[in-house]
């Protein structure tokens, strides 16, 4: 089959590999009709995600028909359509009961890489390198699937593929972003980053009773779209100070929770500085989105961290953190604890995840698409390949 592979920094290509086949009792294999490139997808473009191999299928969102099942499959027969959530999931350990799918204690076969560089593992996750398991991608034709039982969710007749296949990730990701940011009446959220995620942040604050959403970025097409279909107030990072801005918009009181949609590749005023200790393994990441949340958030607010860090930081402000009782919350998403609910907000008219949608192609152009993608050209916002 054909299939997306990560061959280096910057170095995609569709390959020819072995179809999937069933390995465990409760694995199936999936047809894939749409998958999607994620801003997780350019960190692994970049090389800063390591334990990578060269021939490694890429991809975490994706969808398709159920066309093989394992002998104790119980939920999902051949011919279902499904959508797949990104972290794989046993569903019966500690974590998983407590609907923290994404630190699943069972699904990392390679939890002891993990545990050296994290002192624990998370779950394993689909296309996202050796260190989270090695499990093959869905930018791809085919996909097998563990754990077929806890995670893909079966769509209802008449959902699209546009509709459904961001149930997978961003949305979730984007939602959990403002729900952990506990937001009361009246607050206003902040959140870096008018990317895909971000883009989902902001309108799940205001799904979640947010009053204001100021958003922060340095596209103007990514602003117009926060302000335009999201209903946020915007600031471009690159003409005016951030924390300024924020203070002027909120009485001098700073925004009631921040959301980091950006993660570790940042740019902006301390990008030379990151990026120099970046090169010189002194940090991993560049955290200068998530610097300015801590910097600007309100005394006594949160700060909600779903962009995506791989290792270690720099000048990171724990003097703001802990002096000014700030709360840290972060994760993977836990992607299978949303998916039904949102999915029914997708019923009920409440929200159309296609509106991020800017550019389709085939899979066989998916070394385009990771380029596009990464250098935002052409106004991209979320390329979808089709198998
Ligand atoms: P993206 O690359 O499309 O968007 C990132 C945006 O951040 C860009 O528009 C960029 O201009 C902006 N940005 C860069 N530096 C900034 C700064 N200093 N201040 C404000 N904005 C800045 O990616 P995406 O698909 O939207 O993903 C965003 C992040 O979310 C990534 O780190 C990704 O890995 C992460 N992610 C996390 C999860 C999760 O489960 N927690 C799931 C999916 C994606
Ligand atoms: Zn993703
Ligand atoms: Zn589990």
């Amino acid at each position: 089959m054909k299939a997306a592979c990560w061959h280096g920094r910057k170095d995609v290509r569709v390959d020819d590999v072995p179809e999937p086949k069933i390995l465990n009792t409760q694995d199936v294999i999936v047809q894939i009709t749409s998958t999607a490139i994620c801003g997780s997808d350019l960190h692994l473009y970049n090389g800063f995600i390591p334990a990578m191999e060269p021939g490694d299928v890429l991809g975490h969102e994706f969808m398709g028909e159920v066309v093989e099942v394992g002998r104790e499959v119980k939920n999902l027969k051949i011919g279902d359509r499904v959508v797949v959530p990104f972290p794989i999931a046993c569903g019966r350990c500690f974590n998983c009961e407590s609907q923290m799918f994404s630190i699943c204690e069972n699904s990392n076969p390679n939890a002891w890489m993990a545990e050296k560089m994290y002192g624990h593992s998370p779950a394993g996750i689909f296309g996202y390198s050796h260190l989270l398991g090695g499990f093959a991608g869905g930018q791809a034709e085919y996909a097998r699937v563990p754990y077929a039982d806890v995670g893909p969710l079966k769509l209802p007749d008449g959902m699209t593929d546009d509709q459904a296949l961001f149930l997978s990730d961003i949305f979730p990701t984007g939602y959990m972003g403002a729900e952990l940011c506990d937001i009361q009446p009246g607050d206003t959220i902040a959140v870096w980053g008018c990317g895909p995620v971000g883009q989902f942040a902001i309108k799940s604050a205001f799904l979640l009773g947010a009053e204001r959403v100021i958003a922060i970025d340095r596209f103007p097409y990514r602003l117009r779209m926060a302000r335009d279909q999201g209903g946020a107030e915007t600031i471009n990072y690159e003409e005016v100070d951030v924390y300024d801005a924020l203070m002027e918009m909120t009485g001098g009181e700073g925004p009631d929770a921040c959301i980091d949609a950006v993660g570790m590749e940042a740019h902006g005023a301390a990008y030379a500085y990151d990026r120099a200790k970046q090169a010189l393994m002194l940090e991993t990441d560049r955290p200068i989105a998530l610097r300015q949340a801590i910097m600007a958030c309100r005394n006594g607010g949160t700060v909600s961290v779903i962009g995506v860090y791989g290792g270690f930081i720099d000048k990171f402000p724990m003097g703001s953190v802990m002096n000014r009782s700030l709360t840290i919350k972060t994760g993977q998403a836990h992607v299978q604890r949303y998916m039904r609910p949102l999915l029914e907000r997708i019923q009920n008219g409440e929200i159309d995840p296609s509106f991020v949608i800017t550019h389709r192609m085939r899979l066989d152009d998916a070394p385009q698409g990771y380029d596009m993608f990464l250098h935002k050209q052409d106004e991209c916002m979320k390329v979808v390949l089709s198998p």
